[in-house]
């Protein structure tokens, strides 16, 4: 199984730097975009190379949009927050999707799961979430069924995805999350990267099984916020 392991300070540094450039490199894309279109409009060139274009440059945009989300030195918009209910959220947002590529999302006990409370920012763990399941979805050509559960273990709450999908070879696991790295076409490798930062931030963890040619199981835990530590405050 591929561990993340604490690589904080290297993310940050890597974070800093791409939002940076990210930032910069945006506005021109846009504007690159806009004209390429216009000239295709324009002038009667190879429609095919106008379209080759105009992925390209969708292409790097959404590398780049990836790259932002790295941002990491900014203020962290923490709340209590029902995970269980973030859960639900997701994959009534995802299903659509995954139906139309013959996939169905199961999520164990989804319509009774207890109030879940960890101290989160929504959006990011939505995020991830989003991430996760895309790459299930991704991974299941043949379509099948991606099992989501969430249970209490001690202190944490574990949320598991498990796809039927190609899995991933022994060898590439230990790269899988490392920037960059993809095995898809049009992937940017850079969404398990964000996954695990954002978790990271959480105090949580990340983990990956994965059988080649038989799925793979994506493992979270974070913490659940000790709303004991009240009582413990009030009675002292
Ligand atoms: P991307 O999806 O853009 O390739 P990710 O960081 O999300 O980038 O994933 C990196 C790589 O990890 C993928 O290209 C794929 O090879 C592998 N991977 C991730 N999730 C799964 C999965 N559920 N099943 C099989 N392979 C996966
Ligand atoms: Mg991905």
């Amino acid at each position: 199984s591929r561990e993340f392991m604490q690589q904080t300070e290297k993310l940050t540094v890597v974070g800093e730097l791409a939002a940076g450039i990210a930032h910069e490199i945006r506005n021109p894309l846009t504007s690159l975009k806009g004209f390429t279109q216009l000239l295709g409009d324009r002038i009667d060139s190879n429609q095919d190379y106008m379209d080759i274009m105009i992925t390209e440059i969708e292409r790097i945009n959404t590398i780049v949009s990836e790259l932002l989300l790295l941002a990491k030195p900014r203020r962290m918009d923490f709340h209590e927050i029902n995970i269980a209910m973030v859960l639900k959220n997701i994959i009534t947002l995802m299903e659509a999707q995954a139906n139309l590529y013959g996939v169905t999302l199961k999520c164990e006990y989804c319509d009774d799961l207890p109030e879940f409370i960890i101290h989160g920012e929504e959006n990011k763990l939505k995020q991830v979430f989003i991430n996760i399941l895309k790459n299930a979805i991704e991974a299941m050509e043949q379509g099948g069924d991606i099992l989501i559960s969430a249970q209490p273990i001690g202190n944490e709450i574990e949320i598991t995805f498990i796809d039927s999908g190609c899995g991933i070879p022994p060898e590439l696991l230990s790269k899988v999350g490392q920037p960059f790295f993809t095995t898809k076409e049009k992937g940017t490798g850079l969404g398990l990267m964000v996954c695990h930062s954002i978790i990271e931030s959480h105090q949580g963890t990340m983990v990956i099984d994965s059988v080649r040619g038989k799925g793979t199981t994506v493992s979270i835990k974070l913490p659940l916020y000790q709303t004991q530590l009240k009582t413990i405050e009030y009675s002292s």
